[in-house]
């Protein structure tokens, strides 16, 4: 593990939570999520419990902030089509539903067929 910190960026045992020359923080260390062990990159399986190991990094937090937000958005396109369906604006309101409805199905499936393909 190297240390993220730009000014230090030595090398470091795997096993370090935090830089052992400048004290930074070692946050991209990969851990089992079952018992809590240190993991390296090349490990597929915990060598503590024998769980499978995915290594996610950032972009994944990212992603899954982002189907999050999606997943809501079109949520609310849904109650503001259904406000204009009670308010007799039938053909607007119509329009809101059918696309929320399409952009949320969408996202769902993105999200099966991503979570499918990281298993
Ligand atoms: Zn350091
Ligand atoms: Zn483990």
């Amino acid at each position: 593990m190297i240390c993220p910190n730009p000014k230090c960026g030595k090398q470091n045992p795997d096993e370090n939570v935090f830089c052992e020359y400048c004290g930074t923080r070692l946050s991209t260390i990969p851990r089992c999520s079952n018992c809590g062990s240190p993991i390296s990159e090349k490990q597929h399986f915990c060598p503590s419990c024998g769980k499978k190991v995915s290594h996610k990094n950032e972009a994944d937090e990212v992603l899954v902030v982002f189907i999050i937000l999606s997943a809501l958005c079109p949520l609310a396109g849904i109650i503001f089509g259904s406000v204009n369906l009670t308010k007799k604006k039938t053909r607007s309101g119509a329009i809101y539903l059918t696309i929320s409805i399409v952009v949320w199905l969408v996202v769902v499936l993105f999200v099966l067929l991503t979570s499918i393909s990281s298993l």
